[in-house]
């Protein structure tokens, strides 16, 4: 049985009293505090008809007033489902009634969002909706307001490891929204794997990237459950992240790949004294070699890369002073993890040739909440007749056993029966003096059916042209996998994680046949 988040908290409360469980622009809550703020949420939820396994919908930016409600939901027994405010308000509702959300807290910045889906809401009555920080005008009661008088009193509800822990919606990157729906005994194996990363106790870990985003969760929560401190910011600003860095020793950050280059490009980054950081962690999408090279350069700590899906199933991480040669990869499975390469029929490559990931590890999400169909779809059985997880990325293991993802199954281009992989055609982009971004995507071609388009990004103060630079590419490139033409833009378009939108950048181009 797993003890429930409550009982740590109180633990804390008692040990660590005066430790610091949350730094924000807010100030500081101490784990004696956050166990009060924490009982507070719980009962007041409670008392007002919350039952366990309900579901509790936050949609906010980030705040320490977010991590402690998220939890009171789960002191509370509930489950905690965090919402993106970068989705439209169609999939933001079905979200809700999907989960059939019980409560839901909303910061101003969400308001007019709230306002566009609220008509359209059914089982959810006004005095069950409030708001998250000081101004609640428009949404409804503010979160302190609502625990006036709300007891403290310790009770946190029982839970057993097949609970709800929470939902978190996918991004909408990849279309209809799904509920990736997250138990205890998850999040106990996942919060097990990366204490040994050193998110423990004494860990000042410094969070940037939103609260509703696992990539998120997957450093918070092991802080948390291990009496840690969480610098919470706002909103990610590189300057700020540096002050907040060194004012407060922080020893371990989560990052995406944009952001390391945003903090490592400013212009005053050498001042300051990070030396209190241990370890900075990064997933969601590819870090680029010289983007490690330059952190490991430049900035103290190690640098580990985790590869992985909300859904769980498949989990690999990559130690990047351990492994120089191997920066390119997302290292190899993490303990209790295996991955294997298969092709479009389900067969099992051999080493080195190039198919679809998938992979078995020990936490694996309980399955899309009311699509079994979905989740069927997602597994894949060995030849010894165990499960694996398929991960929709193409990539391939070499011969030390270190993994390579290409491209996402369906960011794959086909051009005259050839598969071209973005990232391949990518790099060699990058890899040109003037170019400061790059994405390549499939365009409809009547003779090749699908043919790479490269979407390129200059460096301030370059002036190279696109056919130029497309030369320039496809000199290092197969000739199979020639670009066929290059757009200069501002700015490529990325998910509040740092992805980039290829299904929006591919979009106009397909508009006119499908
Ligand atoms: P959406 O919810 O919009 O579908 P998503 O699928 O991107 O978003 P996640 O589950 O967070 O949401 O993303 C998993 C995917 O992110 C992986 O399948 C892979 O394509 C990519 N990814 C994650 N980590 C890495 C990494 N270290 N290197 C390269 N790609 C990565």
């Amino acid at each position: 049985p797993m003890e429930a988040i409550g009982h740590r908290i109180q633990r804390f409360a008692t040990t660590r009293a005066e430790h610091p469980a949350l730094i924000s622009e807010q100030g500081t809550v101490s784990w004696r505090a956050l166990l009060d703020q924490t009982n507070q949420i719980a009962n007041r939820l409670r008392d007002a008809g919350l039952q366990s396994g309900d579901s509790v919908a936050a949609l906010s930016e980030n705040s320490a007033d977010y991590v402690a409600l998220y939890l009171g939901i789960l002191t509370a027994g509930g489950c905690m489902v965090p919402l993106s405010g970068m989705a439209s308000a169609e999939a933001l509702s079905l979200m809700l009634s999907d989960c059939k959300a019980q409560f839901l807290f909303v910061s101003r910045k969400n308001r007019d969002l709230l306002h566009s889906f609220r008509p359209g809401l059914q089982g959810l009555p006004d005095d069950r909706i409030m708001a998250l920080g000081e101004d609640g005008e428009g949404i409804g009661q503010t979160l302190r307001d609502w625990l006036a008088n709300a007891s403290a009193e310790a009770r946190p509800a029982d839970v057993s490891l097949d609970d709800a822990f929470n939902i978190i919606y996918s991004s909408g990157t990849t279309g209809t929204p799904k509920g990736i729906l997250h138990d205890y005994r998850f999040r106990q194996r996942q919060m097990m794997r990366m204490s040994r990363f050193g998110l423990d106790g004494d860990a000042i870990n410094l969070v940037s990237t939103p609260l509703y985003s696992n990539t998120t969760l997957v450093s918070v929560l092991p802080t948390l459950f291990h009496g840690g401190t969480l610098v919470v910011m706002a909103k990610f600003d590189a300057r700020r992240f540096l002050e907040l860095a060194e004012t407060h020793r922080v020893t371990h950050a989560m990052l995406v790949p944009v952001q390391y280059q945003r903090i490592l490009a400013d212009a005053e980054f050498d001042r300051f004294d990070l030396s209190s950081f241990k370890l900075k962690l990064c997933t969601s999408a590819p870090l680029r070699p010289d983007v490690i090279a330059d952190a490991m350069t430049r900035w103290p700590g190690n640098i580990r890369e985790v590869y992985g899906l909300t859904e769980g199933g498949i989990s690999t991480s990559l130690d990047c002073a351990a492994h120089p040669d191997k920066w390119s990869s997302v290292g190899i499975p993490t303990e209790g993890a295996e991955v294997r390469v298969i092709d479009e029929d389900g067969h099992e490559l051999p080493k080195g040739e190039t198919g679809e990931l998938a992979g078995r590890a020990i936490s694996m999400m309980r399955g899309y909440v009311n699509q079994p169909e979905q989740t069927r779809e997602m597994l894949w059985e060995s030849p010894e007749g165990e499960v694996f997880y398929r991960s929709g990325d193409m990539g391939r293991i070499d011969e030390d056993g270190f993994i390579y993802i290409l491209d996402r199954r369906k960011d794959m281009i086909i051009s005259g029966g050839f598969n071209i992989y973005a990232v391949d055609l990518e790099k060699a982009l990058l890899a040109h003096p003037a170019v400061d971004d790059a994405a390549v995507i499939g365009i409809p071609s009547e003779q090749w059916g699908e043919t790479p388009l490269g979407l390129v990004v200059l460096k301030p103060g370059h002036q190279d042209s696109g056919p130029a630079i497309l030369e320039w590419a496809n000199g290092q490139l197969g000739k199979s996998q020639r670009i066929s033409a290059i757009e200069l833009r501002e700015e490529l378009p990325r998910s509040t994680i740092g992805k980039v939108l290829k299904r929006e950048l591919r979009e106009p181009y397909w508009q006119t046949i499908t």
